[in-house]
């Protein structure tokens, strides 16, 4: 089984016959094994974590999480929401945006939590919910993430309050008599186990110099290879070292800080793939490329054409007799009327290009796209083209495709038009 996903030739095929094309196909064993892998992450005065549902928000995958135990981390009023649709009791569900939601006073009615993400939300908070518990976003001054477009810590990155400006979260704490208990930091996607190490020092620095803190969030940010030439954050690793540290901390301060954290790419990246089909084959001839057409690209991943990310493909062919062999070199190009649609970009670089060896492909053949499961239907460039949005589809563990959420019609696509 060569290929880029969780699927075998004949799933591909079944699932392109089946349900049309493009589609995503989630696997729940790998959605399962990662959570496993999450909640084992080793800490010293207990653990929580809260999955990004950012990354991929539909229901079914939140369900899923919240009857393993995790909690949720919503990036709008609108995910919270969403989340409790999915089932997930509000009081696990903490809402850290960086637009605050207009109806906060009642989703925290509900018993949602909110993180405050600079000093205006802490203020609006205290006003609101003047006497009570909150939890503060600190940007620590350091930075990581797979391209600066990740990175959301360090004097660039606008999210959370600035580390040197928490006497002015203390004084807004003291004027609305709030207890600011939990502390949280976020610094980047794809950061590097070294990396996010050196972050939960510095947060724990903060930490000492908010007096009432008992948990700290250290975020998400876990690397994870969708490339086989890339490695995967090692959680036992990273874990081992917070422990040391947390423990350090109680000795020095005599708090027992409990841990949270909040993958999101960790928890589904791998545990997704982009079924697509090849809809043309072009050249620009011998000093050229040539260039697979697919019925996707950014309208489902923009992740290559905005950050130059490398996903894994593979072509399968359509007729499973058929031995072509040969390999060739190829950029794949999506669907849109757009020269930046592109599925093979240069790695790290959008404006580049890269070929790729894959099977010698012919029109109608599937094509898939691996470690399609974060930041992709999530964060597609909907209804780009007019194109509707993707079916997405859920392999279950017991081997059977369930399909979890439509192709959108072009009668939806057109409904809030007024005449
Ligand atoms: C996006 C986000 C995460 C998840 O990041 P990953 O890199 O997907 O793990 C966690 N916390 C916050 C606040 C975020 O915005």
């Amino acid at each position: 089984m060569a290929m880029c996903s969780f699927l075998t030739e004949e799933q591909v095929l079944d699932v392109q016959q089946t349900f049309g094309t493009p589609v995503f196909v989630y696997d729940q064993r790998t959605l399962e094994s990662q959570a496993r892998q999450a909640l084992a992450l080793p800490n010293a005065f207990g653990l929580t974590v809260r999955y990004a549902m950012k990354a991929l928000p539909n229901r079914a995958v939140i369900g899923l999480f919240a009857g393993l135990g995790l909690h949720i981390d919503a990036s709008s009023g609108f995910e919270a929401r969403r989340a409790m649709r999915a089932g997930m009791t509000p009081d696990k569900i903490q809402i850290t945006a960086q637009e605050m939601p207009c109806d906060l006073a009642e989703l925290l009615d509900y018993g949602v939590r909110f993180n405050a993400c600079s000093l205006h939300q802490l203020r609006t908070y205290g006003r609101l919910r003047p006497g009570s518990e909150v939890s503060v976003r600190i940007n620590p001054g350091l930075g990581s993430g797979h391209s600066n477009r990740t990175n959301v810590g360090g004097p660039s990155s606008s999210f959370g309050i600035w580390h040197e400006h928490i006497g002015d979260a203390l004084a807004i704490q003291r004027e609305y008599g709030l207890r600011i208990t939990r502390m949280h930091t976020h610094i980047g996607s794809g950061t590097d186990p070294e990396m996010w190490n050196h972050c939960a020092g510095l947060s724990l620095d903060i930490a000492a110099r908010l007096p009432e803190v008992r948990t700290l969030s250290l975020g998400g940010g876990f690397k994870v290879a969708r490339m086989d030439y890339e490695t995967s954050a090692d959680l036992q690793a990273i874990g081992r070292r917070v422990v040391e540290d947390f423990q350090a901390f109680k000795t020095r301060h005599g708090r027992a800080l409990k841990l949270e954290i909040e993958p999101g790419t960790f928890l589904v990246a791998n545990a997704g793939a982009l079924v697509c089909t090849v809809i043309d084959i072009v050249d620009t001839g011998t000093q050229g490329f040539s260039f697979i057409k697919v019925d996707s690209g950014m309208t489902e991943l923009v992740r290559p054409s905005m950050y130059g990310a490398q996903h894994p493909i593979d072509v399968v062919r359509r007729a499973t007799c058929d031995m072509r062999r040969a390999t060739c070199e190829y950029l794949v190009a999506g669907h849109c009327c757009e020269s930046g649609d592109v599925l093979t970009p240069e790695a790290g670089n959008p404006e580049g290009l890269q070929t790729r060896t894959l099977p010698e492909a012919q029109i109608g053949d599937a094509l898939v796209v691996g470690g399609a499961g974060a930041y992709a239907a999530a964060m597609s460039s909907k209804n780009y083209n007019s194109f509707p949005e993707a079916p997405e589809v859920l392999l279950r563990n017991d081997g059977l495709f369930t399909l979890i959420r439509k192709r959108q019609t072009l009668e939806q696509m057109l409904d809030n038009e007024v005449d």
